[in-house]
């Protein structure tokens, strides 16, 4: 699904990336963790193209296809999802509307017709129900008035209509409560599939009582210094980053 090798890449002035490896494969979820300021959002933003950072050296791939020179739009036709850490309240647009008009603007992209208004509702209606939306919800303006725990759900919501192949979600390094937790965890655990692969990026280790990683990856100072299996996400917990940081660092 997505292959990134030998990733370098930062702003101007520096270097925030220093080589990543990363081999994720459909049907995987992947963890990365890390401490702040590691590089775990900058990752997340220079898979799905955002144009802030440059890309020094190295190769990122999405099932087969080279990404160099694709535009975040691009990328996310072809399937890369990136959650958003700070949504943007939009006064008068339904949630509803705002994923009929996501959608189709996809849709179009990827050279299909727009969906039918029953289709689509259909479908709306389909993926709320999965993820134990209420129908109210559906109908409120978007992020408008939002707990962290409703910004989540439709988050999450978003990427259940959107359907990518690769999801990344980069949680925010602080605020997120338990219930947002759990919302984001069951979440991921119902849209998993063979079909499609996870990154969750996160500070905590709670998160992955909730969702069991196939594989996590801890970032230090743009390099993954470790990768594991779930384990190594209680062995970080049990013995914090420091750990790991004595290891690398001179
Ligand atoms: P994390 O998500 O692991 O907390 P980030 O990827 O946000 O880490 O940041 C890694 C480092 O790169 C930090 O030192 C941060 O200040 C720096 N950085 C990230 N994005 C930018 C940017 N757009 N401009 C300047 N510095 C940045
Ligand atoms: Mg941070
Ligand atoms: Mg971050």
């Amino acid at each position: 699904m997505l292959k990134v090798s030998n990733l370098v890449a930062g702003i101007e002035e520096s270097t925030i990336l220093n080589g990543i490896d990363l081999e994720v494969n459909a049907g995987e979820v992947h963890a990365i963790m890390g401490p702040n300021g590691s590089g775990k959002s900058t990752l997340a933003s220079v898979i799905a193209g955002k144009e802030e950072y440059e890309v020094t050296s190295g190769k990122m791939e999405l099932l087969g296809e080279d990404l160099e020179g694709l535009s975040p739009e691009e990328r996310a036709h072809m399937g890369v999802f990136l959650s958003f850490q700070y949504p943007v309240e939009i006064p008068g647009v339904t949630v509803t509307n705002f994923m009929r008009t996501a959608l189709n603007e996809t849709r179009k992209a990827r050279g299909l017709e727009e969906m039918p208004a029953n289709e689509m509702l259909k479908l709306i209606r389909e993926k709320a129900e999965l993820l134990e939306i209420d129908r109210k919800f559906l109908s409120r303006s978007l992020n408008e008035g939002f707990s962290g725990g409703e910004k989540k759900r439709n988050e999450i919501f978003q990427m259940a209509m959107m359907e990518p192949k690769l999801a990344i979600l980069d949680e925010t390094d602080s605020g997120l409560d338990i219930d947002a937790l759990r919302i984001v965890a069951e979440g991921v655990n119902k849209l998993r599939s063979k079909d499609n692969a996870i990154i969750v990026i996160t500070h905590y280790q709670r998160l992955l009582d909730y969702i069991v990683p196939d594989y996590v990856h801890v970032l230090h100072q743009g390099k993954i210094v470790k990768s594991g299996t779930k384990e190594l996400a209680l062995e970080l917990e049990d013995k914090g980053y420091d750990w790991l940081k004595q290891k690398t660092t001179v």
